[in-house]
């Protein structure tokens, strides 16, 4: 119990970065020209793949930063930041984390792997977090789950719908059990604000896998994925190790999800702005 009852020991709140100014996306291109495409193996001009980072030979969207997935997402100057400046106290002390912490924010402008706040799609209000797979692949810790607990607890504060971008590779193996204590912490802020009669809507992005999966990830009202995303618990050699079977080509792909329930609705990127504005425009107010 002792876990449950000292939260405060793996979160301090930084005072100096409590606040800041949301850096703008920049229409930055990586270090290399071109990228070969997941998708179809082609050799993509970089420039080509657009803000949108969509390959222009078959469609494949490409991962995409928090702030750029805010760009396309949210209306121009609408997104207000919450919760920054919480930062993990490394309870376990493990070799390199804090260096490496400070080394991806300064490559990322993120504080931690989930920017969250509020903002306007096409004018519907929703508390918005987005989570970055550029930082430390969006593994969940004490911070990420902190950060999403507050989110919706402000939504439930405020009445407001949930809107939830999540990618991840699992829990923050820095922070060992106290990762996991995440899972259970966000589902009870998840059932508060459900039982409060508001609604939650949630994107999977590639990868979404492990307690975010098993947790918040799917636990949205509604379900939408981007097309292809790798979505899963375990990681694919785990499961085919374990059961003794070849998995299908598309296991845990956001397509076969979608062929057997798990998910509610595929859509593409250049209509998933469109597509949440309706959702919440639909289901935002309080039911
Ligand atoms: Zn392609």
């Amino acid at each position: 119990m002792a876990l449950f009852s000292k939260k405060d020991k793996y979160i301090r709140i930084n005072p100096n970065r409590s606040s800041r100014e949301v850096p703008q996306a920049k229409p930055e291109f990586p270090d290399e020209l071109f990228s070969k495409c997941p998708g179809c193996k082609h050799i993509i001009y970089q420039k080509d793949l657009g803000s949108e980072r969509i390959c222009p030979q078959c469609g494949y969207t490409f991962r995409i930063s928090a702030f750029e997935r805010l760009n396309l997402t949210v209306d121009a100057n609408s997104f207000e930041e919450l919760f920054t400046g919480i930062e993990t106290t490394d309870p376990l002390d493990f070799p390199n984390y804090r260096e490496k912490l400070k080394k991806i924010r300064a490559k990322t402008g993120l504080d931690e792997a989930v920017l969250t706040g509020i903002a306007t799609i096409d004018g519907q209000t929703t508390a918005l977090g987005i989570m970055d797979s550029n930082f430390i692949m969006a593994s969940m810790g004490t911070v990420v789950g902190e950060k999403i607990t507050r989110l919706f607890e402000y939504a439930t504060e405020h009445q407001l719908p949930v809107t939830l971008f999540t990618a991840s590779g699992g829990a923050r193996m820095q922070e060992g059990i106290m990762s996991l204590m995440q899972m259970a912490k966000v589902s009870a802020a998840v059932r508060r604000h459900s039982n409060a009669g508001l609604f939650y809507l949630t994107v999977l992005t590639d990868p979404t896998t492990g307690g975010v999966t098993a947790s918040f990830a799917m636990e949205g009202d509604i379900i939408l994925a981007e097309t292809q995303a790798l979505i899963g618990f375990a990681g694919r050699r785990v499961i085919e190790t374990t059961v003794r079977e070849k998995l299908p080509d598309d296991f845990q792909k956001a397509e076969f999800l979608l062929e057997h329930g798990f998910v509610d609705a595929i859509v593409k990127r250049l209509e998933l702005r469109s597509t949440i504005a309706r959702l919440l425009a639909f289901h935002g107010g309080k039911q």
